[in-house]
């Protein structure tokens, strides 16, 4: 209600009036890591962290638009060649633009937005903003006609062709279609998902941020991807989602150790996602906790793509007696993921922050979150 509240005095303020009031939210993936590319699963959902949008058509042809947490203020046409220069406008620029790329309808509008996504941890505020935006236009201008992938879609090509960032499409999924105490597991290859129950009663998430990056280049990325297809070619199968331990075995001695490494944690994220999916199902916390820790190991041990930090990270957690926790996102730096019985949870945020800043010097950010909706209508123009 704070954030609403402080959107709806600034645009009155600014604009004069009232827009209607829009939002969508950041997100965590639980399990599946370094499978989009492998045509596998990911299982992502959205948080209680969201970027929030008062937005009123103008009746001309520009968009003015104030960003409360930046304190900046851009105005531009909605053609091609009126991009803003401000980078957190070209999210806003973007998805008008590619609306009407796809026949959609955009008009000039007047907006003011603010948000409690973290920016830059790893919980995807750029696909908050956008999904806010792409939500909000095809309300307003084009009568809810365009289905949410195609909004999602809508806000990966907006990082694609305006932002520079050559991302997949999960973060946009899970800010359009979160839904509350869900999680959803998405097929990268057949784009069909499915929700799963995710309402530990007596578990919380809980972000732990080391703020460090070390890899700043793309190039392990490209290097796991290509250890991967290296050994799809081999297995004479489009992506390693059809391989099996057994085929990989198979053929272990006419590959690298490396790629016999890369592509087996590839396999084995892919049955434990399965496995996340029964225990839920089940309810059973404990079972999910354990394949987050796997995954870590696999990630750590055989992707290679953890780092000094989120390893240590990982080790208090298993001191503590943390249920799950892995690195979550592409590796090298950023967050760990971590489910937490209630009881121990102020513990092992202490114990982290303390042991980590010992080690390291500064303090990790701490971020509990809890799976809520996605894009969605806050309230109607006053
Ligand atoms: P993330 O992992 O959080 O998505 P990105 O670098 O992809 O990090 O996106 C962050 C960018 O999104 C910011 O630099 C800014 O341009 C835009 N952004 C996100 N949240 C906000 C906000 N609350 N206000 C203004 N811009 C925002
Ligand atoms: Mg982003």
């Amino acid at each position: 209600m704070e954030l609403q509240n402080k959107i709806d005095s600034t645009f009155e303020n600014r604009f004069g009036g009232h827009g209607t009031v829009y939002a969508s939210a950041g997100r965590i993936n639980l399990i599946g890591e370094h499978t989009d590319y492998n045509g596998g699963f990911v299982f992502p959902g959205a948080i209680d962290k969201v970027i929030m949008a008062e937005i009123r058509a103008n009746g001309t042809e520009k968009v003015r638009v104030y960003s409360i947490d930046i304190d900046d203020y851009a105005e531009f046409g909605l053609n091609e060649a009126d991009a803003p220069e401000q980078s957190w406008a070209r999210y806003i620029f973007g998805v008008c633009r590619e609306i009407l790329k796809r026949g959609g309808k955009v008009e000039g509008f007047d907006a003011v937005f603010a948000g409690n996504v973290p920016l830059g941890a790893g919980l995807s505020s750029s696909a908050a903003l956008e999904s806010c935006f792409a939500f909000a236009l095809n309300d307003m201008f084009n009568d809810n006609s365009i289905d949410k992938f195609e909004l999602a879609r809508i806000g990966q090509s907006t990082e694609h062709n305006y932002c520079g960032v050559n991302c997949g499409i999960m973060d946009q999924f899970a800010s359009v279609f979160g839904k509350q105490d869900h999680l959803m597991r998405l097929d990268c290859r057949s784009m069909e998902f499915e929700y799963f129950p995710f309402n530990p009663s007596d578990h919380k998430l809980v972000l732990i941020d080391s703020r460090v990056k070390h890899e700043l280049a793309d190039s392990p990325y490209n290097k796991r991807r290509a250890s991967c297809e290296r050994v799809a070619k081999r297995l004479g199968i489009e992506t390693l989602r059809d391989a099996t331990k057994e085929m990989l075995d198979a053929v272990k001695t006419d590959i690298t150790a490396e790629d016999y490494f890369r592509a087996k944690f590839v396999i084995e994220e892919k049955d434990r996602v399965l496995a996340v999916c029964q225990a839920l199902t089940d309810g059973d916390y404990e079972t999910v906790g354990r394949c987050m820790y796997e995954t870590h190991d696999g990630l750590s041990k055989d992707y290679e793509v953890s780092c000094e930090e989120l390893d240590f990270l990982n080790d208090v957690a298993r001191e503590c007696g943390v249920t799950g926790s892995r690195i979550m996102g592409g590796g090298f730096g950023g967050c760990t993921i971590n489910l937490v019985k209630n009881d121990l949870l102020a513990d092992f945020v202490e114990t982290a922050k303390k042991r980590f800043n010992e080690k390291y010097g500064h303090e990790p950010k701490v971020y509990e979150v809890i799976i809520s909706d996605g894009a969605r209508k806050i309230a109607d123009a006053k």
